[in-house]
């Protein structure tokens, strides 16, 4: 008998998530992460409307709320032209330093134990080749092997776990897109904005204290070209050649924040299971930042493979048809958003077809909502029966 059910490498929100949703089923839970516990990350926090339907169904919403500015707005600029749409649910966009610890602490009280410092340097495994748990450097800088019937990788874009385990691509994209961000202070924002010139795509993002993250993005290969040896510049030029009502906006406010830049990585989807391991979160499926949806993907994912977990543990189905169903659902989810992400991170697009874009992706986002508002609420009682 080992002395935790599942270890999870990683405890953002991918991790901290399906950490939750186990430990409230009743299922012993491990998470370590090599970051410090209320790090900031390379990301920016918009979340869309199913990231913010399942917070509320996971009970954190009213945390979230408490300190971050609710916006009933999303404005598109395309060109000159603006679209705008009032939204009937409010939007958030907490730092990943507010959001990533609400759900942690949540699910430490459900019981989940988190140790962070931690590095996980290799899968173990059996003699028939299954992963019975890490190897890992703990905070005091001892190597450590764990133990656990099941090994979830919520270890981010360069997963160590999707790597020892052999994790197939099983859908590839072309489009990457860079982004460089930074905050400020002093800007009237309407609510998420977001703008649109062919090459290129800027916009506002309302967030905690009184803050607005500023971003742009262009063709990954132009910020190769150009843009890496100045991103302060190169974030003000790309809002220049975006919006000028935008970027005069900003050069009225004050920056509080270094800009950071983030290349451009094409996205994948990776088979998210195997004997004695998982995937979540960007370990599974990464897509360009661009529609702003890998946060959804990963608490929407979280609760898919928190149930797959449950069921499989507790013996309902078999682990095996449990997973391959979790990985299903995933996909079924996901690969219409994955090739819009995809043909807008590729920059091919005319302001016609962007706007179409973002109507089939409006469309997508309705239909998870759909699905996620359709399962069982992940409260332990219902949960663990369902
Ligand atoms: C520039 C940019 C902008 C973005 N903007 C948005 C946005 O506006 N909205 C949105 O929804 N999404 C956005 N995203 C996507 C979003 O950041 C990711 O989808 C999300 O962070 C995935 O969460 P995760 O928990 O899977 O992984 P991560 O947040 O990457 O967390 C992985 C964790 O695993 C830990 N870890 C990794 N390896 C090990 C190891 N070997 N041992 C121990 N710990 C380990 C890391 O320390 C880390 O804390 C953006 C991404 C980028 C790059």
């Amino acid at each position: 008998m080992t002395e935790y059910d599942v270890i999870i490498v990683g405890g953002r929100v991918a991790g901290a998530g399906t950490a939750l949703l186990l430990a409230r089923a009743g299922h012993r839970v491990l998470v370590v992460d090599r970051c410090r516990r209320g790090s900031d990350t390379l990301s920016t926090h918009a979340l869309m409307r199913p990231a913010v339907l399942q917070l509320q169904r996971w009970g954190l919403l009213d945390a979230v709320a408490a300190v971050t500015p609710a916006q009933q707005r999303v404005v598109f600029h395309y060109g000159d032209d603006r679209v705008t749409l009032d939204v009937s649910r409010s939007l958030y966009a907490p730092r990943r330093t507010v959001l990533d610890p609400i759900i942690a602490t949540a699910a430490e009280r459900a019981g989940a134990t988190f140790r962070y410092g931690v590095d996980v340097r290799a899968l173990l495994r059996d003699g028939t080749d299954r992963v019975i748990g890490v190897r890992l450097r703990d905070d005091g800088g001892r190597i450590v092997d764990v133990r656990a019937p099941v090994t979830v990788g919520a270890d981010g874009r360069r997963s160590l776990v999707a790597r020892d385990a052999g994790a197939a691509v099983t859908r590839a994209g072309t489009g990457a897109g860079a982004s460089l961000y930074g905050y400020w202070t002093g800007i009237q924002a309407a609510g998420f904005e977001w703008c649109f010139r062919p090459g290129r795509s800027s916009g506002l993002i309302p967030t905690n204290d009184g803050r607005v993250c500023v971003f742009a993005s262009v063709p990954a290969a132009r910020f190769t070209a150009e843009l890496r040896h100045d991103v302060p510049r190169g974030l003000h030029r790309i809002l220049a050649e975006t919006s000028a009502a935008v970027a005069a906006r900003v050069a009225g406010g004050t920056q509080v924040e270094r800009v950071r830049a983030y290349p451009g990585t094409a996205a994948w989807l990776r088979r998210p299971w195997g004997p004695g391991w998982a995937l979540v979160g960007d370990a599974g499926y990464f897509k360009d930042p661009t529609t702003a949806h890998g946060i959804t993907d990963a608490v929407r994912d979280a609760e898919l493979l928190a149930t797959a977990l449950d069921r499989g543990l507790r013996g309902v189905v078999p682990m095996v048809d449990a997973l391959a169903r979790y990985e299903r659902v995933r996909d079924e989810l996901s690969i219409p958003l994955f090739e819009i992400t995809d043909a807008l991170a590729g920059f091919g697009w005319d302001l016609a077809e962007a706007q179409r874009l973002h109507v089939a992706m409006s469309h997508e986002l309705q239909r998870e909502v759909d699905a996620l508002a359709a399962l069982p609420l992940p409260r332990s009682a219902e949960f663990a029966s369902a």
